[in-house]
């Protein structure tokens, strides 16, 4: 490949979906992806339902992957898997190290599609002994998906939100009966039609619920549970901890680029553009967990984005960082706010919550309420507000008006 215009680092279901779109557009597009195969998280989860937004069918997550990179193929993208990107300089200069060593590479744009990370179970500060069979939703689908293993039989699961019953999908394929999912807070974190899910496999949820202490030398062999009625053992052999998922923003920490302290990924603009104009990013990176058909999506839609800054059609960066006003909010995706105009990739802030919260979300500027929405809502949850297109040049707020 000649030089290309585009480097997309990252080839999940975000960086092939804008990769596919600028290709389709006529655009030299390379892709860089540090595994040995593209495809991103749903090569691993080897079940539906994947590929409804983008496809029109009900895909199992590895088919669903597969005709993602077809797709991308198809149109012209360019594929390095084996290249982990190590280092990201001024003005789209991006450094790799693959099997034929380092090298740096330059692009007119470059997307960052790198995805997210689970917090670890010492990072949860869980209790007790260190047994083998303690593992994340991403390591049991691996094991299970592309290695063929069944690392236990009865597990509980922490956690209620999307990943969690990735999990326990992951474990009726692989023929694990979980005892139970594990759920701190007084509702289930996820929407609540996957709780049916639970019901159908006859795995319990509990409620109000922790792990306080997990049991066994080599081997998991028990979990002790903080519950409303006091502690209570259960004879598990494993534990998946799901959830608390952070933005794999490690490329962002050594580099020019700004951080977010409330998302941990990237401060972007409207148009997905960091504070260098030759960044931009989309997927999970942003915000933590959504779906697949989400993460295409952004990806389409900051795609056309690139496609206008490539043609000197983008606004020149600008707008005021968003501030957080109350402390139940976590994080809002844009962070700078400007005036908006029709095909802006970010048309509606995305909020999420670091504790339940139930009232009315407030976009204020100058003491004026720009947008609201009611919210009745928990940590994890997807929660979004319309931005309005014309904004003044006052300084712009994010507060939660709170129901008694
Ligand atoms: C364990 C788990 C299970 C999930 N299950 C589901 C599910 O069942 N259904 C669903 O809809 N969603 C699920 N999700 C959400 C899932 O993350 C999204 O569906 C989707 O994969 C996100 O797309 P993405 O492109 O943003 O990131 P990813 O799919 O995570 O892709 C990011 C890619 O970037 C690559 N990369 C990262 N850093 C570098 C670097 N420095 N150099 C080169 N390459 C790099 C990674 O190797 C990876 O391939 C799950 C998430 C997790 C963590």
């Amino acid at each position: 490949m000649t030089e290309p215009e585009v480097i997309v680092i990252g080839s999940g279901p975000a960086g092939l979906g804008a990769a596919t779109a600028l290709a389709r557009a006529g655009r030299r597009v390379l892709v860089l992806e540090r595994e040995a195969q593209a495809g991103g998280i749903p090569r691993h989860c080897g079940h539906h339902p994947f590929g409804m937004r983008e496809f029109h069918r009900l895909l199992r997550g590895p088919d669903y992957a597969a005709r993602l990179t077809k797709a991308a193929l198809d149109a012209g993208v360019t594929i390095r898997t084996r290249t982990t990107v190590i280092a990201l300089h001024p003005g789209g200069l991006v450094q790799i190290t693959d099997d034929a060593g380092p090298a740096t590479l330059a692009a007119k744009a470059v997307l960052l599609a790198t995805g997210v990370r689970e917090t670890s179970r010492a990072a949860r500060l869980i209790g007790g002994e260190k047994p083998g069979g303690v593992l994340s939703t991403g390591a049991l689908q691996g094991m299970v998906h592309l290695n063929g293993q069944r690392p236990f039989r009865q597990p509980v699961i922490l956690g209620s939100e999307l990943v969690a019953f990735s999990a326990l999908l992951t474990c009726r394929h692989a023929g694990i009966r979980p005892l139970a999912m594990i759920e701190p807070a007084s509702r289930i974190t996820t929407r609540s039609p996957a709780r049916w899910l639970a019901a159908a496999m006859r795995v319990p949820i509990l409620l109000h619920s922790d792990i306080i202490a997990i049991h066994g030398r080599t081997r998991v062999d028990g979990v002790t549970l903080a519950t409303p009625a006091g502690p209570r053992d259960l004879p598990a052999d494993g534990v998946i901890v799901s959830g608390r998922f952070r933005p794999d923003a490690a490329l962002l920490l050594g580099s020019h680029l700004p951080i977010d302290p409330g998302s941990g990924g990237p401060v972007i603009d409207r148009w997905g553009r960091l504070s260098d104009p030759a960044y931009f990013a989309c997927g999970n990176l942003l915000r933590g967990v959504e779906t697949a058909g989400w993460c295409w999506s952004e990806g389409q839609r900051t795609a056309r984005a690139i496609l206008a800054a490539l043609q000197d059609q983008l606004p020149e960066p600008a707008g005021a960082r968003l501030k957080l006003a109350h402390p139940a909010l976590r994080l809002a995706v844009p962070q700078v706010i400007g005036a908006g105009a029709a095909g802006s990739p970010h048309d509606r802030l995305q909020v999420r919550l670091d504790r339940p919260a139930k009232g009315q979300l407030r976009l204020m500027q100058d003491g004026r309420v720009l947008a609201s929405t009611r919210i009745d809502s928990l940590p994890e949850r997807r929660l979004s507000l319309a931005l309005p297109h014309g904004l003044g040049p006052g300084p712009l707020t994010l507060t939660i008006a709170e129901a008694p």
